[in-house]
């Protein structure tokens, strides 16, 4: 039994993915252990510390990205791929501080939305960085009521976007489908098996290998800014801790990708744990700039409220 509500849980999950992804940021590619050493007493304070170009509490190009999928689906009332896409073109064009090399890639290439990233693929052979992953968590919620087939095609569907590569497009439908099951109450760690049965076939393998309870972030064979490592980072972070606050330091800790890393993360974690989970010192000070969007900056009350709405029955699933 369970008092964290449904809403409570989608605002986890949003804000918790965004504050995940601002905490990460100043650590981002730095080495291993580096934030317990900073902060080496969970709750002390000051842990939104901001540097490498990032003031305390800005979110990066993940949360960005999310908040513009969560824009067109509500504005859309539903998934409609090109308007996502010139959304995303638009704020790639405004020069955010981050963008990933692929996404980058894809969005300024010129091509046309539903073959750009087909083509990117294509032509680099690599397109299974977590780029897809990391914006994960607004999708999650609108279409987490949808059920489980819903939830994972749609995530395929926007994953496919800006990233040519399956591996891609399973990881991110395996978040979403793990996202749905915290929304409703249940433990996403229980899921996985019924989620890994519904991923492709040539994936199946290694993304069982990355969630399995005895797989570990030192067992990566990739960087964990590819999708595998990242994704299982993420969950192993879930599974071997019992709050927010100690999962998203675990992720931040594994160094690397810190703030990907931290906002799937805190995807997870806040979904599982709920809003009142995500320490308040770290949501006040949380900011999101939205380049190319006017001089906009979501505060924790505007993604509150974005969560909120995803959070409400959509109409219908794809726009006409
Ligand atoms: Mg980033």
């Amino acid at each position: 039994m369970t008092t964290t509500s449904r809403l409570s849980r989608a605002v986890g999950a949003v804000v918790g993915s965004a504050v995940g992804d601002a905490l990460g940021a100043p650590f981002e590619f730095g080495p291993e252990h580096a934030f317990s050493a900073r902060f080496p007493h969970p709750g002390h304070g000051g842990e939104m510390c901001g540097g490498g170009g990032w003031e305390p509490g800005e979110a990066t190009d993940d949360t960005q990205m999310a908040v513009l999928v969560a824009e067109s689906l509500l504005e859309r009332g539903g998934l409609e791929p090109p308007d996502l896409f010139q959304r995303f073109q638009r704020w790639a064009a405004a020069d955010p501080k981050d963008i990933g090399l692929q996404t980058e890639a894809v969005l300024a290439g010129g091509d046309p939305w539903d073959i750009a990233a087909a083509l990117h693929f294509q032509t680099s052979g690599r397109a299974a960085g977590n780029g897809s992953l990391m914006r994960a968590a607004t999708s999650a919620v609108y279409f987490a009521r949808r059920g489980r087939d819903a939830t994972m095609d749609a995530a395929r569907r926007i994953a496919a976007l800006t990233h040519g590569d399956r591996a891609a497009w399973e990881g991110t439908a395996v978040l979403h489908e793990l996202v749905r099951a915290a929304l409703d109450g249940d433990d996403p760690l229980t899921a996985i098996p019924e989620t890994l049965a519904e991923v492709h076939p040539d994936h199946r393998d290694r993304y069982a290998a990355v969630l399995s309870p005895d797989w570990h972030p030192d067992l990566a064979t990739e960087f964990n800014g590819a999708v595998w490592p990242c994704l299982g980072s993420a969950v192993w972070a879930l599974r071997t801790t019992s709050s927010y606050e100690d999962a998203v330091r675990s992720a931040i800790d594994l160094g690397g990708d810190t703030d990907t890393v931290a906002a799937v993360t805190g995807a997870l974690a806040g979904a599982v744990h709920g809003a009142d989970a995500v320490p308040p010192r770290w949501t006040e000070v949380l900011h999101v700039p939205l380049p190319g969007f006017g001089e906009r900056v979501l505060r924790v009350t505007e993604l509150a409220e974005l969560a909120g709405r995803l959070n409400g029955r959509p109409h219908r699933l794809t726009a006409p």
